[in-house]
């Protein structure tokens, strides 16, 4: 019999980024008690990161903007794969969202005439990132932290308790979605200080946990993102979508080694920075795809008159979709025109007075001073590709942020997928997490409290298993079941490592059915040596055995990503196939699933040396006709499947 403390709820939110803390003032503003659970510091999740700016059809810079074109460009972004509801509901209520946060304390960059200002960013039609500086992350989470700590003021007031209906439990993870049959009862977790396990009981959990880039060797992700509410949705049973799309940001920092993949924000490109090569060249104009050449500058005079005058000139390609940027430094390097450092040069220095650059791009400024010794002001940075975002992630119904077939269990922000298709627009995360995440929070306290709500109970046996499994690592020492006797437990930093570079090298920014076929098997194989991952000393914070309870969710994302990258034989946003390197429109209308092999959501069961996940194709909704007929008909003509056309 179990003796972890349980505490009740009616909503948990995992995860306190940007999706995690909107979902959750949504949940309490609707009369649930609710509870926001993060392993991190609360403050400091990977949205504090995000600098460019928010994007919505506000209009403030260009009349022209309106939802109906916000969507449109989010469509061509993601290559018509994105669940285009939610792509609808996105463009439709981001600017609310965006309000929103100045009635709550935000305040953004202005335009001369007092309105919120725009910046442009790759792939948005016209000027729509609404920001402050180069730091719109921090001011966005500044302002829902300090949202719920009125809401917390008010709830003192009526009942003389900070914490009676919305409390926040900082540097705690989640290992467990528990369930009463197929429904959500709660989640267990630790305290990453004292190693203390705990319960939240509770019948609605809104899953807002980010991505899944410390996967990768080269990333711009903060070491929050191992996956884990991927991978606590596939073990509750609910399945993941598309996950063969991982987006790589086309300037990371390529240079000193120790900061390699820190991102160079989109904003120094929207801003009028420039690529070129070892050459000299703005090797962009050589790079712009069929399906955007009406859209974008053919001359370098073209498209620096642009930004000046965007009514009568086209966008410099340097603003093309990141996959398009991305694929484009990567080839220059291959054909041996990259920087000394293995990246190309991105310029702001011969575009801009530094003072400008000083103010609009302070951090990067700051950035490239102390981490690498270059003043952006003077001379060029080095850049590079870097894993940056994942597209891919849980299947959730698109109105309500519903997770499938599992009842209860929600899912919002990066960790949520469909939104972006096949690769995100910069700008349109802010916006993401805003929109839904208060979606997923309405909709989990609706289920909690409403006229339906019912209490499931939370099953003693899941709990002893859940503190087992979060325990192994601690007796690691012998073999595991069935295993030959006398191997050493393994260190969970080594088999991270290897993770990465497995990951970055066979299923990076280029793949090939060959190296896909072998990340698999490196995937088994450390699968097999995760199982006697093994740590020393006590549970008080001891990174070794967080880091050993993270690698099962690293694991299990990378099992999807490689599987589904692997059965996706065409090459399409942030999936890029070089055995089969064009767009299939066939391909259009496929979804690809991914679920655990195991459905009770064991994985002791199953032979480690095995796949854990099992891969299903589905077909799309058609997308509604009012939508279609947004865009021209030749331009649906490069995009859609045969018989779509017809219908
Ligand atoms: P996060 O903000 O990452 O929050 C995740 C939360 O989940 C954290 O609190 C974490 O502690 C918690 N968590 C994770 N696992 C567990 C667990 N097991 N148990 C408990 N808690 C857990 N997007 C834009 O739209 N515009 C931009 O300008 C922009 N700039 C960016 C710049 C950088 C450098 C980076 C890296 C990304 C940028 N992005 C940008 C992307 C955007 O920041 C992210 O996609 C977004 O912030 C994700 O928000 P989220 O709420 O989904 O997750």
């Amino acid at each position: 019999m179990s003796v972890v403390d349980r505490q009740e709820w009616d909503v948990v939110v995992v995860g306190a980024g940007g999706a995690g803390l909107r979902a959750a003032i949504e949940a309490r503003e609707r009369g649930a008690r609710t509870a926001v659970i993060c392993k991190s510091l609360f403050g400091k999740a990977h949205t504090v990161m995000a600098e460019g700016g928010i994007a919505a059809a506000m209009a403030n810079v260009n009349a022209g903007d309106n939802w109906q074109v916000h969507f449109r460009d989010t469509m061509r972004g993601g290559k018509f794969l994105n669940q285009w509801r939610m792509a609808e509901l996105h463009a439709q209520e981001a600017p609310d969202r965006v309000w929103e946060l100045e009635t709550w304390g935000a305040l953004f960059d202005r335009t001369k005439d007092g309105r919120i200002s725009q910046r442009n960013f790759g792939g948005h039609e016209y000027p729509r990132l609404a920001h402050v500086g180069d730091r719109t992350g921090l001011e966005l989470i500044r302002t829902l932290q300090q949202k719920i700590v009125s809401l917390q003021q008010e709830d003192f007031k009526e009942t003389g308790d900070y914490e009676s209906r919305l409390k926040v439990y900082q540097e705690c993870t989640v290992t467990r979605v528990l369930k009463d049959g197929s429904r959500v009862s709660g989640v267990f977790a630790y305290d990453r200080e004292t190693g203390r396990f705990f319960v939240l009981e509770a019948p609605s959990v809104v899953i807002a946990t980010g991505g899944i880039g410390k996967s990768f060797k080269v990333t711009s992700n903060s070491w929050e993102y191992t996956g884990d509410g991927h991978a606590l949705a596939l073990l509750a049973g609910a399945p993941l979508l598309n996950m063969e799309f991982v987006q790589f940001h086309p300037t990371g920092m390529v240079w000193p080694p120790s900061v390699k993949g820190i991102l160079v924000t989109e904003s120094v490109r929207g801003d009028g920075g420039v690529l070129r090569n070892s050459e000299g060249k703005r090797f962009m104009f050589d790079y712009i795809p069929d399906v955007f050449k009406e859209k974008y500058a053919q001359s370098e005079e073209e498209g620096d008159r642009w930004y000046e005058d965007p009514d009568h000139n086209r966008r410099p390609p340097e603003l093309l979709p990141r996959d398009e940027v991305a694929r484009a430094i990567n080839a220059e390097v291959k054909a041996g025109r990259g920087s000394p450092h293995g990246g190309v040069f991105l310029d702001v220095s011969t575009r801009m007075p530094a003072e400008v650059i000083r103010r609009r791009l302070p951090s990067m400024y700051h950035q490239f001073k102390e981490l690498a010794d270059v003043d952006i002001t003077a001379e060029a940075m080095e850049v590079g590709p870097t894993c940056h975002y994942v597209m891919g992630g849980i299947a959730v119904e698109s109105d309500t942020a519903a997770a499938r077939g599992v009842p209860g269990l929600f899912a919002a922000g990066e960790v949520a997928g469909g939104m972006h298709g096949s690769n995100r627009l910069g700008g349109n995360s802010l916006s993401d997490l805003l929109v839904f995440g208060r979606r997923a929070g309405w909709h989990a306290a609706e289920y909690a409290v409403g006229p339906a709500g019912a209490r499931p109970p939370v099953d003693d046996i899941q709990v002893d298993a859940a503190a087992a499994e979060a325990l192994r690592p601690f007796s690691a020492e012998g073999p595991a079941p069935g295993e030959e006797d006398g191997r050493p437990p393994e260190n969970p930093y080594t088999l991270h490592q290897e993770l990465q570079q497995s990951m970055n090298d066979l299923v990076g920014i280029i793949r090939r059915e060959g190296e896909m076929e072998k990340a698999l098997e490196k995937l088994a194989d450390l699968r097999v040596r995760a199982r006697r991952a093994g740590v020393e000393g006590h549970r008080q914070f001891n990174p070794g055995w967080h880091l050993a309870l993270d690698l099962r969710n690293m694991l299990l994302v990378s099992e999807c990503v490689a599987r589904a990258a692997l059965e996706r034989t065409e090459s399409r946003g942030g999936h890029t196939r070089e055995d089969h390197p064009t767009m299939d429109r066939g391909w259009r209308r496929i979804n690809l699933l991914c679920a655990l092999t195991d459905p009770t959501g064991g994985l002791e069961a199953t032979d480690p040396a095995h796949g854990q996940i099992d891969l299903t194709r589905e077909t799309t909704d058609p997308i509604r006709p009012d939508l279609l007929a947004l865009f021209d008909k030749e331009e649906l003509v490069k995009y859609l499947a045969e018989e779509e056309l017809y219908e």
